[in-house]
């Protein structure tokens, strides 16, 4: 497994302290914009983003 964030959207690796996943921004969490997979997440509707505040 990687340890680095996978898609551009993402913050940090999956399951890193502080952080959490939510839902994209730039496609709403259906990981696609304009018939294209959302580059923001990689396609999966979800990013990986700080929590709690920074
Ligand atoms: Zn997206």
């Amino acid at each position: 497994m990687s340890n680095e964030p996978v898609n551009p959207g993402d913050v940090a690796p999956e399951g890193a302290p502080g952080t959490g996943q939510n839902v994209c921004k730039i496609c709403g969490g259906t990981g696609d914009v304009d018939g294209d997979s959302c580059e923001n997440c990689g396609g999966s509707g979800i990013v990986i983003e700080g929590i709690g505040g920074a």
